[in-house]
């Protein structure tokens, strides 16, 4: 089977379902170069848990996790069919790993994952399964449970990280309409690219010390983390080998980078 890559989306916000400027054009491009995927595990920053949780349900119901948006957007579904073996598969491969693990049997699909999923693929005819993140827990353990899954690349399965690149909603709320891209979303975006470019692990997990402006890109870390999980998931080289094949600023402040990993 041919070997996939890993991916970082930055998802957007739930409008991005139906209008994503550059970003959903760049998903659907980037999902059409890729051989097919049997299936899909998706790590999204909507869905936090303590420790890890996957789903494994045989069919995954549409969440619309927001408020305040168009009716429009409440009557889109994804309701992908889920992969119970491809759940116990990855519950297996990160209890080897000594990492804690559970499987959801009721739980479905959010915007996270159905946004950019919804332009990947919109017939909804690859299974997904959902794996949770830890926010407390922080970036070494999301490279850790990326790692573990690092074999799925070869089985045919699409591991995907949904997050953001950028993700300060207070900022967001002020800056809305101001198309010009705030400086810190700008230097973050660009010390991330650097250290993924030349593999540097080492600052990339210590991100809050040490990137700038890292406490205002993230004020919290779940939409953050899930660059981690795909970091690990490519495998131990797999960090000189980042492509960005996505990148923008939305609303001034929103970093929409994307990233493969090979
Ligand atoms: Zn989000």
């Amino acid at each position: 089977m041919e070997r996939l890559p890993t991916l970082f989306l930055s998802h957007g916000s739930p409008m991005h379902a139906v209008e994503a400027g550059g970003a959903g054009p760049a998903w659907e491009a980037l999902a059409a170069s890729l051989p097919r995927p049997r299936a899909i595990l998706i790590a999204s920053a909507h869905w936090e848990t303590q420790l890890p949780m996957l789903t494994g349900n045989e069919r995954l119901e549409t969440i619309h996790d927001f408020g305040g948006f168009p009716a429009e957007l409440y009557r889109l579904r994804y309701d992908a069919a889920g992969s119970p073996a491809l759940a116990a598969r990855a519950a297996a491969l990160l209890k080897a790993a000594d990492i804690t693990v559970a499987v959801n049997g009721c739980r479905g699909i959010d915007h996270g994952a159905w946004v950019p999923l919804r332009w990947m693929y919109p017939a909804v005819d690859v299974p997904v399964v959902q794996l949770s993140v830890q926010t407390a827990l922080g970036a070494a353990h999301h490279l850790r449970v990326g790692e573990a899954l690092a074999a799925l690349r070869d089985e045919g399965v699409l591991v995907i990280g949904s997050g953001h690149m950028t993700h300060n909603l207070r900022d967001w709320a002020q800056h809305r309409g101001d198309p010009h891209p705030a400086e810190y979303a700008v230097q973050f975006s660009a010390w991330v690219q650097e250290r993924l470019a030349r593999g540097d692990r080492e600052a990339l997990l210590a991100w809050r010390d040490q990137a700038p402006s890292a406490a205002r890109a993230h004020p919290t870390e779940e939409h953050f983390l899930p660059l981690f999980f795909a970091l690990g998931a490519a495998g131990q080289a797999a960090a000189a080998r980042a492509t960005r094949f996505y990148s923008a600023i939305d609303a001034g402040v929103l970093s929409m980078d994307a990233y493969r990993f090979d």
